[in-house]
């Protein structure tokens, strides 16, 4: 896409006046935060984190036993990092996408797709047991195609889904791609019906909050866990003002430093941003359509996301991933203004028909991207603590599978789930700097140039992609 001035001049004019804040977290709606924990506490549970893992454990604990003691310490305030600042896709996709889990697990595939699907149906069925107000709406997703070659990659995903098995797939040619949402880049999409839901992320995890407190959770918030231990027959958590004794613990702690340590080398934070538009006129609804209101993305490498709210703002995005040399999870690092211009010119190439459309608000916050592209999970101190995390930027509906493995790992319990080779092995762990800062950004740049290429992956991408560690959206 070539920028002109009039271009890089009218989407910097479009961001004056965005927040630099999660538009999610700024509702209303917002509740206090529980107290920190002052003294001793004692319980069989406790749950380290109150994202979507933490929430979900904590929740899922309850429900299977519910005279369970759990209890539930956040560093901060529940649901502000990643679970509050998401685009709201909740996918069924346990794999980060088909593609993803073909590549890696081609055998079990199937079984995997058929555990999502049913995770995605749990949530539901929970947001709805619980009252769950979060916007929920079960449109799917399409993935659009906005080069020559990705509408050849998309026929060829849609082809080995239908050999697969896989239902509710449907291919859209450019004129009913653009009958859904009107862009004139758009040149065909993949609609997958049923597999992904759109939701307030933030609400979700103030609901969860609330039904957690409801079954009898204790929540501790501005509790930072500062070490785990040992102790008699259970763990230790040491926090600023108390301690925790508890028969298990269970990690929650996605993309920050894992009180287990050995954890850390898994995962690296990278950083993904977005915009938030004003709500859109009648007018400017009625130009691009959207009456599906389905979740979208682009199938480039360097790809971007984007989705309509209840209020009709549309959020945008994704395309860069930012590494931060050191690999270091910092406040100042959620703000990106040479991001936010980037994306704000590539969605007005994509919606023309919106210029003068104002963005409301810009954010960043960290993935916990491991090499696999997806969860991985783990005992430590003798199966008295569980860990999940490397979600990898798809943890919305995943999380809460990832939760149930937990529960099922310090059970000591087989299940379906333990079983998994995904859930056995391990992913390769991401080598110390200078050379992971170099790897990734030698991938970073080869991804570009694929996307600039036709798709053709290079040397580097090839090798990659024989070790395992190739990314292809
Ligand atoms: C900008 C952005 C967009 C995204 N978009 C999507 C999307 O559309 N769809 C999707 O599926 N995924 C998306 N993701 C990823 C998704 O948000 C995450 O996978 C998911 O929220 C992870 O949930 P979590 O509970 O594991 O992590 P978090 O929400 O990060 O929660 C972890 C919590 O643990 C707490 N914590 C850490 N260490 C300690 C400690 N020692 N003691 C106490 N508390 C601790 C932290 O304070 C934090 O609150 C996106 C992520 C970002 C950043």
């Amino acid at each position: 896409m070539a920028v002109t001035r009039a271009m890089r001049s009218a989407a910097a004019h479009s961001l004056t006046d965005a927040q630099p804040v999660p538009f999610w977290l700024e509702d209303p709606g917002r509740p206090g935060a529980h107290p920190a924990l002052a003294g001793d506490e004692r319980c069989d549970l406790l749950v380290v984190g109150g994202g979507y893992s933490g929430l979900w454990t904590a929740l899922l604990a309850k429900e299977r036993d519910p005279g369970r003691d759990v209890v539930l310490i956040e560093g901060k305030e529940i649901g502000w990092a990643a679970s509050g600042r998401n685009g709201g896709f909740c996918a069924a996709s346990l794999t980060h996408g088909l593609g993803n889990g073909l590549a890696r697990w081609p055998d079990e595939l199937p079984r995997l797709e058929k555990l999502g699907a049913a995770n995605l149906d749990a949530i539901e069925a929970a947001v709805a047991r619980y009252s769950l107000d979060c916007d929920f709406e079960r449109t799917g997703e399409i993935d659009v195609a906005t080069e020559p070659h990705q509408l050849d990659e998309l026929h060829e995903m849609y082809e080995e889904a239908v050999d697969l098995g896989f239902e509710g797939l449907e291919l859209l040619d450019q004129d009913a791609m653009r009958a859904e949402v009107h862009s004139p880049t758009f040149l065909g999409g993949l609609w997958d019906r049923r597999g992904v839901a759109m939701l307030h992320p933030a609400k979700l995890a103030w609901g969860l909050k609330r039904a957690c407190l409801e079954l009898g959770v204790r929540i501790y918030e501005h509790t930072p866990g500062l070490d785990l231990v040992a102790a008699g027959p259970g763990m230790a958590v040491r926090t600023p003002y108390g301690r925790i004794l508890a028969r298990r613990v269970a990690l929650g702690t996605n993309v920050f430093p894992s009180l287990v340590k050995r954890v850390r080398a898994y995962t690296v934070p990278v950083y993904d941003y977005a915009l938030m538009t004003e709500p859109l006129s009648a007018e400017q609804l009625a130009s691009i359509g959207w009456k599906n209101r389905q979740g979208l993305g682009d199938s480039a490498n360097q790809f971007h996301y984007f989705r309509i709210t209840a209020d009709h703002r549309v959020l945008w995005g994704g395309y860069d991933a930012i590494y931060k040399y050191g690999g270091k999870v910092r406040a100042e690092y959620d703000d990106r203004p040479a991001t936010y211009l980037k994306l704000a010119e590539h969605f007005f190439d994509c919606f023309p028909q919106l210029e003068g459309l104002r963005f409301s608000h810009a954010w960043g916050g960290a993935i916990d991207t491991c090499s696999r592209f997806s969860a991985f999970f783990g005992t430590a101190h003798g199966g008295k603590v569980a860990y999940a995390a490397g979600y990898t930027g798809l943890g919305v509906g995943a999380t809460r599978f990832g939760g149930d493995v937990m529960l099922d790992l310090l059970a000591g319990e087989r299940t379906e789930r333990t079983e998994l080779e995904m859930v056995r092995k391990k992913p390769l762990p991401f080598p110390p700097e200078p050379v992971a800062w170099a790897g990734i950004g030698i991938t970073k740049w080869a991804l570009a140039r694929a996307d600039a290429n036709g798709g053709r992956r290079n040397l580097w991408l090839k090798a990659m992609d024989r070790a395992g560690l190739g990314f292809d959206s």
